[in-house]
């Protein structure tokens, strides 16, 4: 999402005439677009902020602005005393008060991109998101804006708001938009991004908003991130496998495998409940990759209940497991009610168990599609070979003097990692 809210503050940037540059110490507006998801996040972004101020003492003209989940949605005045150097604060998804004061600062007219409301700038910043080259071949497609769950852990309601959908004309609209662009494929995002539309009774429900947006010419590929369990019905099921555009990769957090843990996170499902819709998902859509989510050391976790997590993982054999180590959270339930008891060394020793089980894990799905054809598309190039992803998200590169940036090629693999597949380039079938 924040990768997705940089994109969109770019667009707005250069619609007021200004151009990227490589380095901070060169720019006459920095910003900087934090997460605070993790305490590690924070500290990076307060470190990284800190770094900033020798620039503003030497170049007081210079704009510095901070942006994301360290600001949130409401006035944070011991920030800005903490941060006097700081120019302009702006929420998460919303660049509107850093294009105000620049339009000003430079006496540029507005009338060009309209900000009044929060969803203008974001229409105003449907422009496509600068790329490499100006040749983007996926983007991100914001459609639910903040959550309104509330797990015990989780600081993003707190940051991001309360959940709102886009409207569905504005999200077919901006796909049109970047497919004209040579967009190939286009990733929606919600926090919740299977609860589209379940705010607001006139609005589609995901599994409409994909039928119409793989209805648009020239877009190839659909993905959706991050999907919870809770929401995952069996509409979208179907309509994801009905629909060849809608490729066959899913991410659904399960977050903790022991059901006393998931009770305690508030997260809304039993361990049980998960692994049948896992095992649904594979019934809906044969061949699916699933990635999902993981904390370790959330209090009060014991042995027996990692264990149980340990397990859930090993029977279920994700594609992808993100893990993270349980840091308290400000303002959250859990920061405010439960002990952070869980020494480091002992999260640290779970985290390695979980990451050393899925590297054996992905190591077998990977080295199973060996010798057979993936349709990859091709987004750059990396150390000289081009690199791209198959319809199951996995990460593929090929060695070719060809231009194939925005292509849809097949490719038989012949090498297989934990974290990448190799392979050589086949005759696109006619
Ligand atoms: S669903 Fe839970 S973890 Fe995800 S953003 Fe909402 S509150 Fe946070």
């Amino acid at each position: 999402m924040n990768v997705a809210d940089s994109q969109r503050l770019s667009s707005a940037l250069e619609e007021l005439g200004y151009e990227p540059c490589q380095r901070a110490e060169e720019a006459d507006v920095v910003v900087l677009n934090t997460c605070v998801v993790r305490q590690s996040a924070e500290d990076k972004a307060y470190g990284r902020l800190s770094s900033l101020q020798p620039i503003k003492k030497q170049h007081p003209e210079r704009v510095i602005a901070l942006m994301g989940c360290l600001v949130g949605m409401k006035d944070n005045p011991k920030l800005k005393a903490r941060f006097p150097y700081v120019d302009v604060f702006a929420p998460p998804s919303d660049p509107t008060p850093l294009v105000h004061f620049l339009a000003e600062r430079d006496g540029k007219s507005l009338s060009a991109v309209e900000l009044e409301t929060r969803n203008s700038i974001l229409d105003a910043a449907r422009l496509l998101p600068p790329s490499q080259e100006g040749r983007a071949v996926t983007a991100n497609v914001p459609i639910v804006l903040g959550c309104s769950h509330a797990c015990t852990y989780c600081v993003i309601p707190y940051r991001r708001g309360r959940e709102t959908s886009r409207p569905p004309e504005d999200i077919l609209s901006e796909a049109r938009q970047l497919a004209e662009q040579g967009v190939k494929e286009i990733t929606l995002l919600g926090q919740i991004v299977d609860r589209y539309g379940k705010d607001r009774s006139d609005f589609p429900p995901l599994s409409g908003l994909l039928r119409r947006l793989s209805a648009i010419d020239g877009l190839e590929r659909i993905r959706f991130l991050t999907s919870h369990p809770n929401w995952m019905t069996d509409e979208l099921l179907k309509t994801a496998a009905e629909l060849p555009k809608v490729m066959p990769h899913m991410e659904v957090p399960v977050q903790a495998g022991d059901d006393d843990v998931l009770l305690r996170m508030r997260r809304g499902y039993t361990s049980g409940e998960f692994r049948d819709l896992i095992h649904k998902i594979r019934e809906y859509i044969p061949g699916v990759s699933i990635g999902t989510d993981v904390i370790v050391g959330f209090p009060g976790e014991t042995e027996a209940q990692f264990q149980n997590t340990f397990e859930l993982l090993a029977d279920l054999r994700m594609d992808v497991v993100h893990l993270a180590r349980y840091s308290p959270r400000p303002d959250t339930w859990a920061a405010r009610n439960l002990e952070d008891d869980v020494p480091d060394e002992e999260k640290w020793r779970r985290f390695r168990l979980l990451e050393d089980q899925q590297e054996k894990i992905a190591g077998e799905i990977h080295s199973a599609l060996l010798d057979q054809t993936l349709q990859v598309l091709f987004e750059d190039k990396h150390k000289n070979r081009w690199r791209g992803r198959s319809e199951t998200n996995k990460l593929v590169f090929v060695e070719s003097d060809a231009d194939l940036r925005g292509r849809i090629l097949p490719v038989k693999i012949n090498r297989a990692g934990a974290w990448s597949l190799s392979g050589v380039l086949q005759e696109p079938s006619t």
